[in-house]
């Protein structure tokens, strides 16, 4: 009962991940809230380790740059709860890494600390990452039938591996062929998907790719990859325009290939 048929000509599936296989709130729900509850004891824990002492060296030399740069930064108060250096220490970065959090920044500083303590969380089970129920059993089929399956996320590689290695269904890292991130360029620019094709080493009209985000789904179209806009709870919802111009899905259960029941 397959709503979509893949064609026989399509021997690879590029997956985007939020929104796609996983809930779009995944990050906004369990990823950024873990950081601001669990930083003043990462820190503590890991304070006098090379790689803490190193994320704690690249945020004050970003702090050091933004106030050369006269950014509005956190504003220091003082604490009567804190008594040692190390304390104070400790919560001038808490402080600082809440306020890039707040004002959203990207800057390398606060993504590396970030990343780190994901790895921490994912590697104790303290964080597993989301994956809808469909996924896993259509991407064994699609494998059974020979087709390569790959990811292409904003999300970091590694980032990727930490979700899909500890997901709530165990390591499925076994299930893609590889990753890819915006190092090969970014999601809504067609050139990223032509790349991604001569990476893979196959044409692009062998690729179906998998996305809630229309921009994305523009993207890959015109570099001539086949698309899917995949439709799940809290996703941007399309317009009729979008609707009729695109196959759509909600499961992956209702992509079928040619030739399969
Ligand atoms: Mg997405």
């Amino acid at each position: 009962m397959a709503t979509v048929t893949v064609s026989g000509n399509i021997s690879v599936f590029l997956l985007d991940i939020e929104g796609t296989t996983t809930p779009i709130t995944f990050v906004k729900d369990i990823l950024f809230p873990y950081i601001k509850e669990h930083l003043e004891d990462y820190l503590s824990d890991h304070w006098e380790e090379d790689e803490c002492k190193q994320d704690v060296h690249l945020l004050k030399k970003q702090t050091e740059e933004d106030h050369r740069q006269n950014r509005a930064c956190a504003v220091h108060t003082v604490d009567q709860t804190v008594h040692t250096d190390e304390e104070k220490a400790i919560r001038e970065v808490v402080e600082n890494v809440l306020w890039q959090m707040a004002a959203d920044r990207k800057t390398t500083a606060l993504k590396q600390l970030q990343g780190h303590m994901w790895r921490a969380a994912y590697n104790t089970g303290k964080i597993k990452g989301e994956v809808y129920q469909d996924v896993v059993p259509a991407i064994r089929a699609w494998r059974r039938q020979g087709m390569k399956v790959y990811i292409y996320s904003s999300g970091s590689v590694e980032a990727q591996k930490l979700l899909f290695g500890y997901s709530v269904e165990g390591d499925l890292l076994d299930l893609f062929d590889g990753h890819f991130d915006t190092n090969i360029g970014a999601k809504a620019e067609s050139k990223s998907y032509e790349r991604i094709a001569e990476r893979i080493g196959c044409a692009p009209e062998e690729i179906m790719f998998l996305t809630d985000v229309i921009r994305e789904a523009k993207a890959a179209e015109e570099a001539g990859l086949n698309v899917t806009v995949v439709l799940r709870p809290g996703n941007m919802e399309l317009t009729e325009e979008e609707t009729a111009h695109y196959s759509t899905i909600s499961s992956f259960s209702q992509l079928g290939l040619t030739g399969s029941a």
